[in-house]
């Protein structure tokens, strides 16, 4: 029998305020400040202490709700979630349950098949929680975190396998970066996944019981939790048994989940309005003002890249996959006389690896774009070769210069003139008679190798086109 997995996601992210949801503590890196330095009687839930609802929060939850073409609501109620924990001083947390602020959006994903259209069932506002951490047989909390403004968005079970899953993610994040509305650092817990995932027979309608993965904090456990989650649904509805609805953790180092605890509903947290915030009122102009500043998303920058610059869509997707990657592509290519297609590889080519190997962010690069696109325009022109621009833009993103200067200072301008490359040819021959032999008795491969010698001995100057062609010749020639 086929089983396919169905499965729907929680993306919890928090929204880049100054201060937080309900007071007028400051938000700070939960990594790096103090613990416990930046809290008040509200946040950490002192009796008498009341919420004053933060404007910014809320503008930057309609921007996201806008983005996802959901129906932003003129009305919305904060409500009252009653739980029980350490990280959770009030007792209960403030969301928003059976009246969100938004409601029926979409995302568009790329998978295998095609695009695909996620729905997203709703966009509401809540705070953070407090955070939890755990050593030497102790326990610590640290309230900096409680009640900064968190924005849930819920899809409807419209994903299908967990590379649907990371593509919704990845896609996500994506917007959530281009809208400025959270930092997107995912190993400091800015955004953090949940995911419900169930199993039926293939080509079945009906919806079975489900369980929840929580907490899965970056794309490669949102991957790895539901992939396991779907492999032991499967094998236990594929012998026949039952799969018991519960909420389960992962763990990053076994790549498995595990039972937290039965599954709670909805009425164990006895949702009520919040007596202490009146009904949240928006006003449909400032919500038409907020969507007159929405930027172009990554999907409509996608298809300008793809008119616009001839690019083919993996490349346009790849260059738009963050917003200060496709800002500094398109000021390398509005410099550059060189293709949009060449801009490109040497972008995501050495530049990416440059990026990746130093792990610096792309908006704190300082190589000029006009210095990237002259260089890349060196190679165009055949000024320098390909080896030698590599060298050139290594130095050049690490200690700055011009390029012509550092390609002058280096000796690297490229040679076409035959004479000079002819007698490296030669000597290459000369000094390598079995492989002269090798070659004429048939083992062709020998020819790249005589290039690369070329290549070795004029350090990269000659240009291998050139040299090619006199390698051909010149091992022709010794055809007895
Ligand atoms: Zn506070």
């Amino acid at each position: 029998m086929n089983y396919e997995p169905i499965i729907g996601l929680e993306v919890h992210a928090e929204l880049l305020t100054k201060s937080k949801m309900f007071c007028g503590c400051e938000v700070v890196d939960s990594i790096t400040a103090k613990p416990n330095r930046h809290i008040c009687p509200v946040c950490t839930g002192q009796p008498g202490a009341l919420p004053v609802l933060n404007n910014k929060a809320v503008e930057l939850a309609v921007k996201v709700g806008l983005a996802l073409g959901c129906q932003i609501h003129t009305e919305s109620i904060f409500a009252r979630k009653n739980y029980f924990y350490p990280d959770l001083p009030k007792g209960y947390q403030i969301s928003q349950y059976d009246q969100p602020l938004a409601t029926d959006g979409k995302l568009l994903i790329e998978t295998e098949a095609g695009i695909r259209s996620i729905r997203i069932r709703r966009v509401h506002l809540e705070e953070d929680t407090g955070k939890l951490s755990h050593a030497d047989a102790r326990s610590f909390i640290d309230y900096n975190r409680s009640g900064v403004p968190l924005l849930e968005i819920v899809t409807e079970p419209d994903l299908r396998s967990s590379d649907e899953a990371k593509a919704y993610a990845t896609a996500l994040h994506a917007i959530l970066r281009y809208l400025d509305v959270n930092s997107g650092d995912m190993e400091k817990g800015v955004i953090r996944f949940e995911a419900n995932v169930s199993v039926r027979e293939a080509g079945s309608e009906r919806l079975n019981t489900r369980t929840e993965i929580k907490n899965l904090n970056s794309f490669r456990s949102l991957a790895q939790g539901i992939e396991y989650e779907i492999a032991r649904q499967t094998e236990i509805v594929s012998r026949g048994g039952i799969v018991e609805q519960e909420t389960l953790g992962f763990n990053e180092t076994t790549g498995k989940t595990y039972s937290q605890r039965g599954k709670e509903s909805a009425h164990d947290y006895r949702y009520f309005p919040e007596p202490d915030l009146p009904p949240l009122i928006l006003d449909s102009d400032w919500i038409d003002s907020i969507r007159a500043t929405l930027p172009e998303l990554p999907d409509a920058k996608t298809k300008r890249f793809i008119s616009d610059f001839g690019l083919t869509q993996s490349d346009a997707r790849f260059l738009t996959s963050e917003l200060s990657l496709a800002n500094y592509f398109e000021r390398v290519a509005a410099k550059s006389n060189s293709s949009a297609k060449a801009v490109h590889s040497w972008i995501a080519g050495e530049f990416m690896h440059y990026v990746n190997e130093t792990g610096i962010k792309i908006e704190d690069v300082t190589l000029p774009p006009e210095s990237f696109a002259k260089l890349i325009d060196m190679t165009t022109d055949k000024v320098i070769g390909g080896n030698s621009a590599k060298i050139v833009l290594s130095e050049l993103l690490r200690n700055g210069g011009d390029p012509e200067h550092i390609v002058q200072e280096k000796g690297l301008v490229q040679v076409s003139d035959e004479s000079f490359i002819k007698e490296a040819v030669t000597k290459a021959l000369n000094d390598n008679p079995s492989e002269v032999e090798k070659y004429l008795a048939g083992k062709e491969t020998l020819l790249q190798w005589f290039v690369g010698q070329v290549a070795r001995a004029t350090k990269g100057k000659a240009d291998p086109n050139v040299t090619r062609e006199l390698v051909v010749k010149g091992l022709e020639g010794r055809r007895k």
